[in-house]
């Protein structure tokens, strides 16, 4: 089914609005939003992802999504100003189970299954997921999904209705 992924972000940012401190918002929107994805799985995606940056963020921030179309994918970027991750460390995250254990981390709880579950249902969707972070300023966690092709939707719409193409011939030369 096609879903809105402007409209879903902005449901799922609502969830969050209770955080005392942190400002989870919305920056980009997407000009094409629309992708063909499972809701319930594309919103556990968002939920783990800004939970992450808000567990993460133990001293508040901000948390800035950005909705971007990069050529036939859209792209999802959020943003945290909380711990961050070490480079060497990234890789790993993707893992069923893996936590970093460090004077940081060892008072934030969690099991260690987020991302993998995101890596499964974004990989599920024929879609990328990645890390880029600084160890001690903050961590954007990327991740992309196929748009539907708006004129390919519009063709489909038209055969089911029986709806015809006119072709106007231009007599004027
Ligand atoms: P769960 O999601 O199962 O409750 P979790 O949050 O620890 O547990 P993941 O979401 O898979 O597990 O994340 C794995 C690890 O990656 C985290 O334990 C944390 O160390 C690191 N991590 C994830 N997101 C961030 C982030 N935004 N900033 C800093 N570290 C992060
Ligand atoms: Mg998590």
């Amino acid at each position: 089914k096609p879903l809105h992924v402007n409209e879903i972000v902005m449901d799922v940012i609502n969830r969050f609005q209770h955080e005392k401190n942190h400002h989870v918002h919305l920056i980009d929107k997407a000009r094409n939003g629309i992708v063909k994805a499972d809701e319930e799985r594309l919103v556990q995606v968002f939920v783990n992802i800004i939970s992450n940056a808000i567990k993460f963020s133990p001293n508040g921030g901000d948390v800035a999504i950005k909705l971007e179309n990069k050529g036939r994918m859209l792209q999802v970027a959020v943003q945290d100003e909380g711990i961050g991750i070490a480079k060497a460390d990234i890789s790993e995250l993707f893992q069923k189970f893996k936590r970093i254990d460090n004077s940081a981390r060892r008072k934030i709880g969690g099991t260690g299954l987020g991302l993998a579950i995101c890596r499964e249902i974004i990989s599920m969707h024929n879609g990328d997921i990645w890390i880029e972070s600084e160890e001690g300023s903050g961590t954007t966690v990327y991740f992309t999904l196929p748009v539907e092709n708006k004129e390919a939707s519009m063709l489909d719409k038209q055969s089911h209705t029986g709806a015809n193409v006119l072709i106007v011939e231009d007599d004027s030369s």
